[in-house]
């Protein structure tokens, strides 16, 4: 069967489709508004076993070592701490089966996987709409000539234009929740004053209002310094830590999204009233420009849809908090899933259905992952409820999970 793919969205999803599809001599063309890959959010990202797996399965093999030598793996995750918004670790989540997994900065993560296809994708073109015609369909962009692909595939992220016509509907409902995240260069002052829980893996604090802050350790090995076609990509990143404060929507004062970096930073500042000076050092010595905000969303109906020359996979259809850290993963999961049943299937309405069935049993499962944390902020907004699961309900959790660890040792 020849066909010619085309990707709306040159992100995580659509660029590892992208290069699953030209191992398998699929014709395929990616269009991304952003000018080139480096031009996207800093945040770094945490890549699941079964991401994993999906890469060494559908991407060159030159690829996944590339990430691997870019990332920090199961080393940098030893432990998931929950602390007081005094800096006091309550509760400890050790890590005790060798999952696999491999945390690595956005940056990295898209420059590797745009590897060979600079022929492949367009930057810098903006997607306006679709058009069905009898031989396929005709993408239009508000900057460059429409161009015919036979089949499309709506990579194009949260409020994505592609599946706002297929499915009539917005895919995206709001979680009340908004984030602020920034970056902190990891200087020898922060090696030495970081609360030290935090340089055994990621770690949540929760403060009054129930306003929490994600804090999580990046400090590559450089193993990367030493292979030369890592080298010859410039990903080498300095070690950091990306802080991002998350509050109910209803507690910021401002919008934040008309706030600029500066302005997020002091809005972090302010929700962090009476927090330890040490999560308010972070916020001051953010890298400049470089905090942002964003909304939380869940999907607004994930459910089947029917189509044979169109599909969407990663975040355009099923968007989710970071709370359970699988965005990236999910849409990884789906490329290589959609790859592999283009692949296998001669019709390919065939393999868009084949693709949809299984992306409609996994990912549902993401999504739910990333609830419980949201549950337990808004519970935490009652001041009473915090401050016994501070004081009582987690110190007593963690002396259970310190018990079962040493009987487990013995
Ligand atoms: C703070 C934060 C932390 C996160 N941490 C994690 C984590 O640890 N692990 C994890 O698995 N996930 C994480 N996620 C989620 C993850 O980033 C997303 O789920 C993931 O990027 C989705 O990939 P995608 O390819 O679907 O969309 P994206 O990566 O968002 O890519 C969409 C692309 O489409 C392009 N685009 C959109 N509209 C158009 C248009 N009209 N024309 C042309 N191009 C267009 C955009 O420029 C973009 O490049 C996090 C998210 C946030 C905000």
């Amino acid at each position: 069967m020849y066909v010619r793919v085309g990707i709306i969205g040159a992100g995580i999803g659509g660029l590892t489709l992208a290069q699953a599809l030209c191992i398998q001599n699929i014709e395929v063309v990616v269009f991304d508004r952003d000018p080139f890959p480096a031009k996207t959010g800093g945040y770094r990202l945490h890549l699941s076993e079964e991401a994993l797996k999906s890469i060494r399965k559908g991407l060159q093999a030159r690829i996944e070592q590339a990430l691997r030598m870019s990332g920090t793996g199961p080393e940098s995750f030893k432990q998931f701490s929950i602390l007081d918004h005094h800096g006091k670790t309550k509760l400890r989540f050790r890590q005790t089966d060798e999952e696999d997994l491999l945390m690595i900065g956005r940056v990295p993560l898209r420059k590797i996987l745009a590897v060979d296809l600079e022929n492949i994708i367009r930057w810098g073109t903006q997607f306006t709409h679709y058009e069905e015609i009898d031989s396929g369909v005709l993408l239009h962009f508000s900057n460059v000539q429409s161009e015919k692909v036979d089949i499309l595939v709506g990579a194009d992220g949260v409020h994505s234009a592609v599946a706002r016509k297929l499915l009539g509907s917005e895919t995206a409902k709001s979680a009340g929740v908004t984030g602020i995240a920034g970056k902190t260069i990891l200087t020898n002052r922060f090696r030495s004053t970081l609360y030290k829980d935090l340089f055994k893996g990621p770690g949540f604090a929760v403060g009054p209002r129930g306003i929490g802050m994600f804090l999580t350790v990046h400090d590559p090995n450089h193993l990367a310094v030493e292979n030369e076609f890592v080298k010859s990509l410039d990903i080498i990143e300095q070690p950091y830590i990306i802080w991002s404060v998350a509050a109910l929507n209803e507690s910021f004062r401002t919008d934040p999204k008309v706030l600029n970096s500066d302005q997020l930073e002091e809005e972090s500042c302010k929700l962090l009233k009476n927090w330890d000076q040490g999560f308010h050092d972070l916020i001051k010595c953010s890298v400049k420009e470089g905090t942002a905000s964003f909304q939380f969303w869940f999907p607004n109906n994930l459910s089947s849809w029917e189509h044979n020359k169109i599909t969407l996979i990663g975040d355009a259809v099923h968007p989710m908090p970071p709370t359970s850290g699988l965005g990236a993963s999910t849409a990884i999961i789906d490329a290589v899933n959609l790859a592999e049943k283009l692949t296998q299937n001669i019709d390919s309405a065939a393999a868009l259905q084949a693709y949809q069935e299984e992306m409609l049993k996994y990912a549902p499962k993401a999504v739910a992952e990333a609830r419980p944390p949201l549950f337990w902020q808004r519970r935490f907004t009652n001041e009473l409820m915090r401050k016994f699961a501070m004081s009582i309900f987690l110190p007593a959790i963690n002396n259970v999970l310190k018990i079962k660890e040493q009987l487990r040792n013995n």
